[in-house]
């Protein structure tokens, strides 16, 4: 009988996810002879037999039983010469070489929470294992966060220090076992020890030292997966005005870690589609509402109806919860914006001043991670930061990068984008490009890419804007590189970002809210609804531009922005404003207001905007709502809160016009504020006007949608841009659009926010000649 014999070259996340054992079993099963070992160009398999029909069932079987941490890319397969004598199947050492491949080969894997046969056995006093706070298997544990280079091998990793002891060494080495290749696997006897300061405490008394500490409210340093986050008493309102008041995180509402769903269900809302987020192996922490009486302290959320909830996701998580057993605030180990502290140094000097005590352990963690974030969107999961066990991913793009492609993102919430050949992979969340150490962090994390999937861009994208710490890299790298460097309108790349992650080729309709983008004539916008392709766009509407006095001190002081709207009005209708003016002298000193004033009169540090957020912020002035922006997006989000208790009345929207000039529609919010005025003078509430608020701006897309679908003939609407990070918005918008027969597409695998801009810059400089 003849041998026949393939090779096969498969791609995709295939490393550290059981794979190589899974082909080694398939194999055995099927009776097939060959080999199969990782490479650099992913995993190779050499299979062979004198049965065709067993060697096709291989085949097929590899798809369709493939282990659930595995996603395979792309299968090749090629007949060779058969080999004379061969009786077995192995697992053999990678190959390394340094072959420069056309696609991302090999998608490391991101990491995973604890599996539930791990999760049992930490708890089962019989196993070997019990209480140890590093146990992992091949379907579960840390992964992108412990490699420092491909292929994904102990010695690529911070375990490489720990020399496994003869019982792990066996479980390590034997197909057969759930720990086979199980990369970070240890135990007691081998693996990374805890450590708590301050008095240098050991293994379970650590851990009894970080309960005692918290118990006693103080606030702890916990070293997680990518980077050390901060805990305390949930239920303990001080120790979380303590955090609030060190980490200078005066607003911003704190996550929560909490044992397990049912649990969290005692405070928190959760329907079906948020459950099932909550408790997938990427464990982001999700946004849900809180119950009507909230049981914990009422700090942790303030001036909202929601909090970010997650579930513990490594054994250490799950042993400290237990034992304090209740909920704890988890928050990223950071000073405000800066990135979070990753090596123990770093955490003792950096959070010195916030943490009370520290748990830490010595396996070292090589990428800093922050924790994903998502919520839920008419049932269907959003994310809104993509960190932490979602990224790297390999995002399949239905064109082709002709070339390597760099997109060097926004300024906040910065992310950047490799991308070539068919795919394209963006960073995890790098945060604010504000001061030194994010930029550099940035640095760090792009080298680290650029290394790990050897990729060596030959076309830079960047935003718009020139004064972007983004863009200043990009320019650098151009002249260091003799690279050429396009770039691309702000809003267009939200867009294209969308319509990368969606599939679509336009034209679409895109409506890109957000607070602030350069635009191509140099004002800043921010209510924009173009019709885009990825080669171009053209602008149809926008919101009227209105006078920003004081530039970013406008956003960071609403009622400035407020007095900008107010200035555009037509005279007659100012005194309406009267009541706004009275508060604002209560608040406010006089001659300050006058200074904004004079600035608006004479324009000076005054730029225009069309930006949506920006109205949000000027209406949030106007009801008194929130006078100062202490963290981005705090107005829009106390807007939306309010308005959230009355989203099932059937409830009129304000009246607004539509100017049109040279086919451009302008929108002109004058009509909206006045008729705010006069709803506040009436005596209704926040939250009902909120909520007809609310209504208009899903009124105003509505109708320049429509506008748009009558003089294009286009019915493909793209909602991206930050102000749709507003749930409420967005679930109104997609039923209004749908029902009006558009076809409604927003992001979903990549945020909607600046975070997805270089993902979308990349798809358009794909297309550019
Ligand atoms: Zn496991
Ligand atoms: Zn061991
Ligand atoms: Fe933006």
């Amino acid at each position: 009988m003849t041998n026949t014999r393939f090779r096969l070259n498969i791609t995709g996340v295939i490393q550290g996810v059981g794979f190589r054992p899974f082909i080694y079993t398939l194999a055995h099963k099927h009776k097939l002879t060959g080999f199969v070992c990782n490479s650099s160009l992913g995993v190779e398999i050499e299979i062979q037999s004198n049965s065709i029909y067993d060697l096709d069932q291989f085949c097929h079987s590899i798809e369709s039983e493939l282990p659930p941490l595995a996603c395979i890319n792309s299968l090749n397969k090629l007949q060779i010469e058969a080999l004379t004598v061969e009786n077995s199947f192995l697992i053999v050492e990678s190959l390394t070489d340094n072959e420069t491949p056309e696609t991302f080969p090999i998608i490391p894997p991101a990491d995973s929470s604890i599996c539930n046969d791990c999760l049992s056995e930490l708890f089962d006093p019989k196993d070997r294992r019990y209480r140890f706070p590093f146990i992992n298997c091949t379907n579960c544990g840390p992964r992108f966060t412990i490699i420092n280079n491909l292929p994904y091998d102990r010695s690529n990793t911070s375990m490489q220090k720990f020399a496994l002891c003869l019982s792990c060494a066996s479980e390590y080495s034997n197909p057969q076992d759930r720990r086979f290749h199980a990369q970070p696997n240890a135990c007691f006897d081998c693996g990374p020890q805890l450590t708590f300061e301050p008095g240098n405490y050991k293994g379970e008394e650590a851990l009894a030292k970080a309960v005692q500490s918290l118990k006693k409210g103080e606030i702890v340093a916990l070293k997680g997966l990518g980077g050390f986050q901060l805990f305390c008493d949930a239920t303990n309102s001080s120790a979380v005005a303590k955090l609030r008041l060190r980490k200078h995180r005066p607003t911003k509402p704190l996550a929560l870690m909490i044992q397990d769903i049912d649990e969290a269900k005692k405070y928190c809302d959760i329907d079906t589609s948020s459950h099932e987020l909550l408790s997938q192996s990427k464990r982001p922490i999700v946004i849900v509402k809180k119950k009507d009486k909230f049981a914990l302290a009422d700090n942790l959320s303030i001036n909202s109806n929601q909090i970010g909830i997650m579930l513990p996701y490594t054994g250490l998580h799950y042993i400290l919860i237990k034992d304090f057993s209740g909920p704890l605030v988890a928050t990223s180990g950071n000073l405000s914006e800066e990135p979070i502290a990753c090596t123990n140094n770093e955490a003792m000097q950096d959070l010195k001043h916030i943490a009370d005590s520290f748990l830490m352990h010595n396996r070292d963690i090589v990428l800093r991670y922050d924790d994903s974030v998502a919520h839920c969107v008419n049932q269907k999961p959003v994310l809104l930061r993509k960190a932490r066990g979602y990224a790297p991913d390999a995002i399949n793009l239905h064109f082709v990068c002709k070339k390597n492609i760099l997109a060097l993102g926004g300024h906040l919430k910065s992310t950047f984008c490799i991308a070539k050949g068919k795919q394209a992979i963006t960073s995890q969340h790098l945060g604010d490009l504000d001061d030194v150490k994010a930029i550099d962090n940035y640095h760090d994390v792009l080298k680290q890419y650029q290394n790990m999937f050897k990729f060596k861009p030959d076309l830079l994208a960047r935003d718009l804007h020139p004064d972007y710490a983004s863009s200043l890299l990009a320019e650098q790298m151009a002249k260091e590189f003799g690279l050429d460097c396009i770039l691309i309108q702000h809003h267009h790349a939200h867009i294209a970002s969308c319509m990368t992650e969606h599939q679509l080729t336009g034209p679409v309709i895109g409506v890109a809210l957000d607070g602030l983008g350069m635009g191509s004539d140099e004002t800043l916008w921010g209510g924009e609804f173009l019709l885009c392709n990825f080669n171009s766009f053209k602008r149809l509407a926008h919101l009227a531009p209105v006078a920003m006095p004081g530039g970013t001190l406008a956003i960071k002081e609403p009622w400035r922005m407020m007095l900008g709207f107010i200035d555009s009005f037509e005279e007659e209708s100012k005194n309406r404003f009267e009541p706004f003016f009275e508060r604002l002298k209560q608040n406010e000193k006089e001659a300050k207001i006058a200074l904004v004033q004079k600035q608006i009169d004479s324009s000076l540090n005054t730029p225009l905007t069309s930006s949506m957020g920006r109205v949000f912020d000027a209406v949030a002035a106007l009801l008194g709502v929130c006078t100062r922006q202490l963290h981005e997006g705090q107005a829009p989000a106390e807007l939306e809160s309010l308005a959230r208790p009355h989203s099932d009345l059937q409830i009129q929207s304000y009246d607004f016009d539509l100017i049109e000039t040279d086919g451009i529609t302008q929108i002109n919010t004058q009509a909206i504020f006045t008729a705010i005025a006069s709803d506040i003078k009436s005596g209704l509430s926040n939250g009902l006007i909120s909520f007809k608020f609310h209504q208009t701006v899903k009124k105003i897309i509505s109708k320049a949608c429509h506008k748009i679908r009558l003089a294009t003939g286009c019915s493909v609407v793209c909602l991206s841009g930050g102000v749709f990070q507003n749930r409420l918005l967005l679930e109104l918008v997609e039923k209004e659009l749908t029902i009006s027969n558009f076809k409604v597409y927003f992001p979903k695998a990549v945020p909607c926010n600046d975070a997805g801009l270089s993902l979308g810059q990349a798809a358009v400089a794909a297309h550019s000649r």
